[in-house]
C-alpha cells in the first residue's frame, strides 16, 4: 500500500511541499503520496488524528501550528525540544513523534549549498519568533564567533538569550556601530513589504544576507543588494528541511540540488 504523508497549515494552498516530496519520491523510487491539508485554525489536533486514523504515516506542520504540534507530540526529539516547535511528525503505533528540521535545513543551505562557512563568523539573527528560535541551536553548533538576536520586541530576544545562554540580545537601535558576516532575516517583515530599521554599515566585507522568505523580493533583500553583499532567499532552506524530514521518515537522503533548480525554474 502506498504510504501517505501530508503538510498541515492554514493557509496551505500555495505550499511547495507536495511538489518537493513528489520529486524526492520519484528520485528515490519510494512509494508514497504527499498532499497539502488545510486544518481549521481551531482544529489542528482533530485533523491530525483523522489523518492517523486514515493510515497517515507522517506529516509536516507549518504556520500557525508548529507550537501546537509540539504540544500534541507524545515524544520529542532533542532538536524539537530545543526549538520549542515541531515541523515534522512521525506516527509510530500509538506514538506521535515530534521533530524539527527547520534549523538543520537553514544550516545545510548556507553551509553546503551556498558554500558559506559559519565557523568563526559574527552572525546576526533578525526576529525572535518560531523560525528564529528553531535555528539558534543548529547555528551555535557550527561554532560561530558570535550570535546576536535582534528583535522589534526586545523582551522576546531577551527570553531567547535567557533560554539559550550563549547569545546576545539587542534592539535595532543598538546595532549601530556593529558589522556582521552573516545577517539572517527570520522576521515576517517581508510579508508586509517593510524593512526593520537597520543601520548602514551592517555588513562586514564578504558578508551574506539570507532571507528566510522565498517567492518574493523583500525590502531586506533590496537593502542588502544596495549594500553590495551576496543575497540568498529561503527556498534552499525549504528544500533542505523537507529532505531532512524525508530522511526521518524513509531513511533515505534525497539529492536537493535538482529539486531546488526545478523550483527555481
Ligand atoms: P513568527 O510570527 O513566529 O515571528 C515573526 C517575527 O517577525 C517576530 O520576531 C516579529 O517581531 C518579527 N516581525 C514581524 N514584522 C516585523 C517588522 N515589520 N519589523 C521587524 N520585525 C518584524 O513567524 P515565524 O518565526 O514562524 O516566521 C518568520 C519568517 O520565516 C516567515 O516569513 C516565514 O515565512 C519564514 N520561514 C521560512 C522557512 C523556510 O523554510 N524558508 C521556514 C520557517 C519560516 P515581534 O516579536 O516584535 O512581533
Amino acid at each position: 500500500m502506498t504510504d501517505r504523508y501530508a503538510v498541515f497549515g492554514n493557509p496551505i494552498a500555495h505550499s511547495k511541499s507536495p511538489a518537493i516530496h513528489a520529486a524526492f519520491a520519484r528520485q528515490t523510487g519510494e512509494d508514497l503520496v504527499y498532499e497539502a491539508i488545510l486544518a481549521p485554525l481551531d482544529g489542528f489536533a482533530t485533523s491530525i488524528r483523522h489523518f492517523i486514523a486514515e493510515g497517515g504515516r507522517g506529516a509536516n506542520v507549518t504556520v500557525p501550528f508548529k507550537e501546537e504540534a509540539f504540544r500534541l507530540a507524545t515524544r520529542l526529539t532533542e532538536r524539537a525540544q530545543r526549538a520549542g516547535a515541531v515541523n515534522t511528525l512521525t506516527f509510530e503505533g500509538q506514538e506521535i513523534v515530534g521533530d524539527n528540521t527547520d534549523g538543520i535545513g537553514l544550516v545545510r543551505d548556507i553551509r553546503d549549498n551556498l558554500g558559506f562557512a559559519l565557523q568563526g563568523k559574527h552572525i546576526l539573527l533578525m526576529g525572535a519568533g518560531g523560525a528564529a528560535r528553531g535555528t539558534i541551536s543548529p547555528l551555535l553548533s557550527e561554532s560561530p564567533a558570535s550570535l546576536t538576536v535582534v528583535n522589534r520586541t526586545l523582551q522576546k530576544a531577551e527570553a531567547l538569550r535567557a533560554h539559550f545562554g550563549e547569545i546576545t540580545a539587542c534592539s535595532y537601535e543598538a546595532l549601530a556601530g556593529h558589522a556582521y558576516d552573516l545577517v539572517i532575516n527570520a522576521t515576517s517583515s517581508g510579508l508586509s513589504d517593510t524593512l526593520p530599521p537597520l543601520p548602514d554599515h551592517l555588513f562586514a566585507e564578504g558578508a551574506l544576507a539570507y532571507d528566510m522568505m522565498y517567492g518574493r523580493i523583500t525590502p531586506f533583500m533590496n537593502f542588502a543588494r544596495e549594500h553590495g553583499v551576496m543575497v540568498a532567499d529561503g527556498l534552499g532552506m525549504l528544500v533542505e528541511q523537507a529532505a531532512e524530514a524525508f530522511w526521518v521518515w524513509r531513511g533515505i537522503r534525497p539529492q536537493t540540488a535538482p529539486v531546488i533548480s526545478m523550483l527555481r525554474g
